[in-house]
């Protein structure tokens, strides 16, 4: 009993010489390949050239100084809490009187650190963050050659005044 009507007899014929030496065949690989050979790369010489990324790319992340340079972060725990990877962990310490210039709240984070190979980039704890402290930027994380690695501490995470990045497109417009 037929179940449907889309079962066809295959054809039988005999195969002709060229078919048999796979000529045709062969002439429309080449077809292919010399249509593709006229055409534009789409390969990228990566690392020398990077492909534009969207604004809203949420690659590895930077705890952002305030104007004085005083590290934004309170060490308040929200953005390991929001965090669906279990990514984050810090310890909080108090500010003393001569810290004022470092920490611009009276607790700061004394460690910090993303373990990137948990992280899955979905900016949680960016939205979290009471403070604007922590935002996801454009940089991609680099490759290493061990796990312990992309455990990255203050060191990598704390933004450098010398060179600052950009997060205005990110910024939340009612922190002030
Ligand atoms: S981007 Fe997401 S997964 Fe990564 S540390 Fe932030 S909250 Fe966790
Ligand atoms: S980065 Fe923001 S949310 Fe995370 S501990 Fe620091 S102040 Fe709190």
């Amino acid at each position: 009993m037929k179940l449907t009507n889309r079962s066809k007899v295959v054809s039988n014929k005999k195969m002709t010489l060229a078919e048999k030496v796979y000529l045709p065949a062969i002439a429309k690989g080449m077809g292919i390949t010399l249509k593709h050979f006229f055409k534009k790369d789409s390969t990228i010489q990566y690392p020398k050239e990077v492909k534009p990324r969207a604004k809203v790319w949420r690659g590895r992340h930077v705890l952002k100084r305030d104007e004085e340079g005083r590290e934004r972060c309170t060490a308040c725990g929200l953005c390991a809490v929001a965090c669906p990877a279990e990514a984050i962990t810090m310890t909080a310490a108090e500010r003393t009187k001569e810290q004022k210039h470092l920490y611009r709240e009276e607790k700061y984070a004394s460690t910090y650190q993303i373990n990137m190979l948990r992280c899955i980039f979905c900016g949680m704890c960016e939205d979290a963050c009471p403070k604007s402290a922590i935002y996801l930027t454009d940089r991609l994380v680099d490759a290493e050659q061990n796990r312990t690695s992309f455990v990255y501490g203050k060191d990598k995470l704390v933004e450098d005044m010398d060179n600052r990045i950009d997060v205005s497109e990110r910024q939340k417009k009612s922190y002030k």
